[in-house]
């Protein structure tokens, strides 16, 4: 098949393109190189199956001609990382509902099948874990700029969902949980990029707040394979669907494990959160996945455990090294 991926490019984007290469697939990126980088992608075009068009999803000629001459479409396309979320609040929520509205369009005119990455940013300040998928989403103010992200991602949600119920697109919501691995950056405020590149420079590892809050981290390749799956799963569609890890970990736990597997004589600093972020930000302080559905949907069981998370992270922050 011909595979549209929007944020092709991206560090999941990246992950997913090589996957649907290594299946077969010829592959076409839609990739406004914003967040993403050419690097996460640098070497597929030669295979000759992979093709690189550096537009935005909010294009909309461009992307119904990439829609047409594609057999399914993964729409990973979208602002992210928190950190971006609270500086570039407008960006934030232009792009992620103009173009996945722009996107789902084009599939729509098309009949083209969907599947959207979305959050488990959804679930807000739900303190009742694990979060399942038809559990109450809880938002906080709208002055909080943080939860324009997941509003903006509700949205996507729900218009896709429409597009499942009103025309029988087939479509399906996945809901990440704090995806990690290789070629992520810490850029963008996510967590474990940061301590690890801290622990490996021997700089001060800065646990934001008390460090109770907790994670669940999921390896990428366990993420990629799993939207591969729902997207050929006829009884995925029109459902959303958790994709995660189980494991759960609280942020100063994380950072001494990072410490020792790096084996650093990095400190543990803590940083207030209003210091982090400025204002407009307020943490989630639980999120764990139930993932009973995606297991029924696709036997899905996340196969790497935090060690080989961070393992694997390490070693790819210090080859050549
Ligand atoms: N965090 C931290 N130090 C950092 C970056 C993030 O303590 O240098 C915390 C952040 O406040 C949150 C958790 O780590 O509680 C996960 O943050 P991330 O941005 O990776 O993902 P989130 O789950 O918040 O989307």
């Amino acid at each position: 098949m011909k595979i549209l991926v929007t944020g092709g490019a991206g560090f999941i984007g990246s992950h997913l393109c090589r996957l649907l290469l290594q299946q077969g697939h010829d592959v076409l990126v839609l990739d406004d190189l914003s967040t993403g980088s050419y690097d996460n992608i640098d070497g597929l075009e030669d295979t000759g199956h992979l093709s690189l068009i550096v537009d935005s999803v909010n294009s909309r000629d461009i992307v119904d001609a990439c829609v047409r001459q594609s057999d399914q479409v993964y729409h990973l396309a979208s602002a992210v990382g928190v950190r971006l979320i609270i500086d570039q609040p407008v960006r934030t929520i232009e792009s992620i509902v103009g173009g996945t509205e722009t996107v789902l369009k084009a599939c729509a005119r098309y009949r083209r099948p969907f599947l959207l990455t979305s959050t488990s940013e959804v679930y807000g300040k739900g303190s009742r874990v694990p979060f399942h998928e038809d559990d109450d989403s809880v938002m906080g103010a709208t002055s909080t700029r943080r939860w324009s992200y997941a509003c903006a991602k509700a949205m996507d949600e729900f218009l896709a969902l429409a597009y499942w119920v009103e025309a029988r697109l087939p479509v399906v919501c996945c809901r990440l949980f704090n995806t990690v691995g290789p070629r992520q950056t810490g850029q963008y405020g996510m967590v474990v990029p940061r301590f690890v590149r801290q622990a490996l420079a021997g700089e001060p590892v800065t646990v934001y707040g008390d460090g109770t809050q907790t994670r669940c981290f999921t390896h990428v390749s366990d993420v990629v394979g799993a939207l591969t799956a729902l997207m050929n799963c006829k009884a995925a569609r029109g459902r959303v669907v958790n994709i995660g890890n189980d494991q759960e970990i609280s942020i100063l736990e994380l950072a001494r494990r990072v410490i020792a597997a790096t084996g650093s004589s990095s400190e543990i600093v803590r940083i207030p959160y209003d210091q982090a972020y400025g204002d407009g930000f307020e943490d989630m302080i639980r999120r764990v996945p139930a993932l009973e559905r995606a297991h029924d949907l696709i036997g899905y069981v996340p196969t790497r455990s935090l060690d080989d998370i961070l393992a694997d992270i390490i070693a790819w922050e210090t080859r050549g090294k």
